[in-house]
């Protein structure tokens, strides 16, 4: 495994790819690398020639400070980690590198950036946009994986792919889970005993409503029971639990089985802020 710092020593590599005809598969992270992250890089390894990892805690995403001052930093397990997988390229630029100077530009994503996650964390989307779009503008890869954990960033990339004619093929990989059901996140790491306990309370609440509107119950019912569930548990505080349509992620207000849907929730254990999400009908 190589690890390189600067884009410029990336072209060099590039370019002996491009002649000797492999596809180049992306991850690109925040590090503090779990099982959820290695999914990834599996699937990416599984599709392409060679595989490189960025490793880059991106301070525009963030909307909070203390999040991403507490952000876990783990680099040396993580390059441990990607050894073991056989990843080809890690790249772990510097903040000056990928900002040479802070950006002037503002992504928009319509619909997708006042809702949810869009609503809660403003600025986050147009964060995330930026930087995904230097590093698809430095790696220049074939393939770029995304996990399904982060559902709405998934629309956000979808839609930064297509209005910019970025060609690079999406692969979006299902969200892994510990066995008790908690999604995989770096901010995992962060919860105390009693908090990673009551962490599951994301993941029963998705599956329980999702039981409920199969078996035909009324979405504002099922709503309001879950938040009621939520009120509940002293040591969580519910952000959003809703219904929307996958595609446009739109808030639905009834279930409608014909229209391919998921369930999404944001809650808070103490000051760590968990997202989770399932698909419905597909
Ligand atoms: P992050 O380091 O949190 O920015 O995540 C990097 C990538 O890993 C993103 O595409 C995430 O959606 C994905 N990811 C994070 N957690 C999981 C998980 N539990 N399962 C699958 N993918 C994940």
């Amino acid at each position: 495994m190589e690890q390189f710092n600067e884009k410029e020593k990336w072209s060099e590599i590039w370019l002996e790819a491009l002649k000797s005809n492999k596809t180049i598969g992306f991850v690109p992270t925040m590090g503090a690398l779990h099982q959820g992250h290695l999914e990834l890089i599996r699937t990416a390894k599984s599709r392409c020639d060679l595989v490189v990892v960025s490793i880059f805690v991106n301070p525009t995403q963030f909307n909070n400070s203390s999040d991403f001052e507490n952000y876990p930093n783990t680099l040396p397990t993580d390059l441990d980690h990607l050894r073991q997988e056989n990843v080809d390229f890690v790249y772990t630029p510097s903040p000056e590198e990928i900002y040479p100077e802070s950006p002037e530009l503002k992504l928009y994503f319509g619909p997708l950036e006042s809702n949810l996650e869009g609503g809660f964390r403003p600025g986050h989307f147009n964060g995330v946009g930026i930087v995904v779009s230097k590093l698809f503008h430095i790696i220049r890869p074939h393939f770029a994986f995304f996990g399904q954990k982060d559902l709405q960033q998934v629309a956000v990339i979808q839609r930064l792919v297509r209005d910019l004619s970025f060609p690079i093929e999406l692969v979006i990989v299902p969200t892994k889970r510990e066995s008790d059901g908690l999604a995989m996140s770096s901010r995992n790491l962060r919860l105390n005993k009693a908090e990673r306990e009551t962490a599951t309370i994301l993941f029963h609440s998705l599956i329980k409503a999702k039981k409920e509107l199969i078996e035909g119950k009324a979405w504002f019912e099922v709503q309001k029971e879950i938040q009621a569930d939520f009120e509940k548990n002293q040591l969580t505080k519910l952000e959003y639990f809703e219904l929307i349509e996958t595609a446009s992620f739109e808030i639905q207000t009834e279930f409608n089985p014909s229209k391919k849907s998921s369930l999404v929730v944001a809650a808070y254990l103490g000051e760590i802020r968990l997202i989770d999400n399932i698909s419905i009908n597909f």
